[in-house]
């Protein structure tokens, strides 16, 4: 007699989504995650026929996609056919709109609702999930406080975008749990949110009136917050351990944290079209693909897959997704590739996270580039600045936005604008505009920003 299980669901196992699905699944995945990657790796593709198959039957253009590269259900499905499919960009998913939504999703996974991606440019793309999906995403997030050892019965502190008015400075707002992923399974200490549009004074008082454990924020705010407190030599006691999402997490931020609160910052990569891509290794400041859900390929500007140490853009499958799946989505992130990791998880290793591709620069001659270095210790600490944002402005022109405690003088505006030039690798002309503040853009602060048009970047490669 066969296990009863949720329909189109082979992997990991899922018997239905009543009360004990979570633990099932959360037990399911602790033990997965020890599997070398070749089994991983074959798993994830037997689950993937169940979608291609499904894909095929029920979504008329997915259907197209795979003919127009000669793949069909009757056969299993190839890597190396797999690999055929072009990979979807986000401008692909708004145009095809409900075009890519399954008319026929089993009624055993659960409710299909709408997501939207508030990308901090461009119009959102919506998305589709599913009871089943929503128990991975809790899952997930439940395996991040195992993996970094959260004691649940503490207070989490969170400061993030917020809705106009909700959770405003001074008080925030008050929540007696730390969110939907925890609500209903494991009994937890409260939370406390602040919304992001407070300034950091306001914020650091209230991390001083409420004293967390936790405390999870976007990466610039931790880097802002560990300054303000180091300046005003003061820390946050009983505070245990940082949390970061949202934006990309350097070195000199996991640095700062640690000299001005003594705790290390644990980061996460997530994205609301697919849920968790990434968490932090518990032993390592590394990432582990989330797998046992996501099919992750890294590929290179000859759609090649990355080798260890390369960088590459991220490219999403989704293996549990049956009303809008996705076959190969360019999430529009990169991501560097790490070797197998020593504490024993055969989950692939993603060294770090780059963020967005829209950050990208251009040089005349049509290369990209990819601005992730940064201002040296040295640098950074003869200058008098507080905050600031490259944008290029067109293929020869480069604004230095400029939060400063005073103008530099001539020598320091030579020095930053040849390091601005050496970073990109190219010399730009290069402006300084010093200003009261850089605005966040939904929530998410930029270093870097682009604002060549596509014109003019065919214009550079012509
Ligand atoms: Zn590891």
């Amino acid at each position: 007699v066969p296990l009863p299980r949720l329909s189109h669901i082979e992997w990991p196992f899922l018997a239905s989504l009543d009360s004990r699905a979570l633990g099932g699944v959360l037990e399911e995945i602790q033990r997965i995650q020890r599997c070398p990657s070749p089994q991983l790796f074959e798993f994830q593709f037997q689950q993937l026929q169940l979608v291609f198959e499904h894909a095929y039957r029920t979504i008329p253009l997915y259907r197209e996609h795979f003919e127009s590269v000669g793949l069909n259900p009757e056969k299993l499905l190839t890597p190396e056919e797999y690999r055929r499919l072009p990979t979807i960009k986000r401008q692909d998913l708004q145009i095809a709109g409900q075009a890519m939504h399954s008319s026929q999703v089993d009624p055993s996974h659960g409710d299909v609702f709408t997501q939207l991606t508030t990308g901090s440019t461009g119009r959102p793309v919506a998305t589709l999930g599913t009871g089943v999906t929503g128990l991975f995403w809790k899952a997930m997030t439940i395996r991040d406080h195992i993996w970094h050892r959260r004691d649940f019965s503490q207070k989490l502190c969170v400061i993030r975008y917020t809705k106009d008015g909700i959770a405003a400075p001074p008080y925030g707002e008050h929540l007696d749990n730390w969110g939907v992923a925890t609500l209903n399974f494991i009994r937890t200490g409260p939370c406390e949110v602040l919304s992001i549009t407070s300034r950091v004074d306001e914020q650091a008082k209230w991390l001083e009136y409420h004293k967390p454990a936790y405390l999870l924020t976007y990466p610039s705010l931790l880097l802002e917050l560990a300054r303000y407190f180091k300046q005003e030599g003061k820390t946050l006691p009983g505070l245990r351990q940082l949390r970061s999402f949202g934006e990309v997490l350097d070195t000199r931020t996991r640095a700062a944290c640690r000299e001005t609160f003594g705790v290390n910052v644990v980061d996460n990569y997530s994205a609301q079209e697919v849920g968790y891509i990434a968490l932090q290794c518990p032993d390592y400041e590394h990432y582990h693909v989330m797998a046992e859900d996501l099919l992750v390929e890294i590929l290179d500007d000859n759609d090649q897959p990355c080798k260890p140490g390369e960088i590459g853009r991220v490219i999403v499958t989704t293996l549990h997704n049956f009303a809008m799946p996705l076959f190969r989505y360019e999430i529009g992130d990169y991501a560097q590739v790490g070797h197998p990791c020593p504490c024993g998880r055969g989950l692939p290793v993603l060294t770090r996270i780059l963020g967005r591709q829209r950050h990208l620069f251009v040089l005349p001659d049509g290369r990209r580039r990819w601005p992730a270095l940064e201002l040296d210790a040295a640098t950074a600490g003869s200058l008098p600045i507080s905050q600031f944002q490259v944008i290029q402005k067109t293929l020869h022109d480069v604004e230095v936005k400029l939060v400063a405690f005073r103008p530099l003088n001539a020598d320091e505006e030579r020095m930053l604008r040849s390091h601005v030039t050496d970073w990109l690798g190219y010399a730009f002309n290069v402006t300084f505009n010093y200003v009261d503040s850089i605005p966040r853009n939904g929530g998410k602060y930029e270093d870097f920003r682009c604002e060549v048009t596509p014109e003019e970047v065919a214009q550079a490669k012509a």
